[in-house]
């Protein structure tokens, strides 16, 4: 089978010192035996330095929550999929619902970072979801067809990808869809994605809906914001796994 994979989205939050004491307590305390998932976090850039020191030898992996298409050159603001690398990251989050909405991220920018990603030996999660508006129009399952197919770079199949399901209305806001809707869309991304991709559901996930969630068929993991930025809630939904 697939071995599940728990990730904590920490967004835009906290301090570095806050960040540092959350990796410590994270790291000491991660499951770590043969049958436990693999822990994933996805802390600020800012914060990436100190987390990953932090976090060296405890078996939790690190990530960044986006990164350019471009390897280097002229592109204020912007950070390579090699400088992820370089600084320890092994996975980064591409067209994250916050960038393809807040920041006009299209399913062809997303396809592009996903293969800089690979380039640069990151792994790629790569994040779908529909709108609340497209849900109730019936278009769920149309809508994230086309999201995944486009975002879905050549060599995906080779890069032992993560693919994540994250209806953005869902997020932060304390609703998930039905065990239902969630069966459904795993199984049309099952269909979708090369054979070992890890499928992972995201939005409102916390240490008490986690067991259900991850005991869905084809759910591989899940992808926890605001329930990950705390270490014993966190360690609760990786022990649901
Ligand atoms: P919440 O868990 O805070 O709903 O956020 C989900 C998410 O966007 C993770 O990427």
């Amino acid at each position: 089978g697939i071995r599940p994979l728990i990730a904590g989205n920490w967004k835009m939050n906290g301090t570095i010192r806050e960040a540092i004491a959350l990796a410590e307590s994270i790291g000491a305390n991660a499951p770590r035996g043969e049958a436990d998932p693999d822990l994933v976090v996805f802390p600020p850039f800012p914060h990436l330095h100190a987390v990953g020191s932090t976090l060296m030898g405890h078996g939790v992996a690190m990530g960044a929550q986006d990164c350019h298409a471009e390897p280097k050159g002229a592109h204020t603001g912007d950070v390579s999929a090699p400088m992820l690398r370089d600084i320890g990251c092994a996975y980064v989050l591409v067209g994250h619902s916050e960038r393809r909405l807040n920041h006009h991220e299209s399913d062809a920018d997303v396809r592009d970072k996903a293969a800089a990603a690979i380039m640069a030996g990151v792994v790629p999660v790569i994040c779908v979801g529909e709108t609340m508006a497209q849900k109730a129009a019936g278009q769920s399952e149309s809508v994230i067809q086309r999201q995944l197919q486009n975002s879905m770079p050549d060599r995906f199949s080779t890069a032992r990808g993560v693919v994540a399901y994250e209806p953005d209305w869902a997020i932060g806001t304390g609703r998930t869809p039905s065990e239902e809707d969630i069966t459904t869309i795993h199984a049309l991304l099952r269909r979708l994605a090369p054979a070992g991709t890890r499928l992972l559901y995201g939005g409102s996930v916390k240490a008490g809906n986690a067991p259900v969630i991850l005991a869905l068929p084809n759910v591989d993991g899940v992808l926890v914001g605001g329930a990950s930025l705390a270490a014993a809630e966190f360690l609760a939904i990786a022990a649901a796994a």
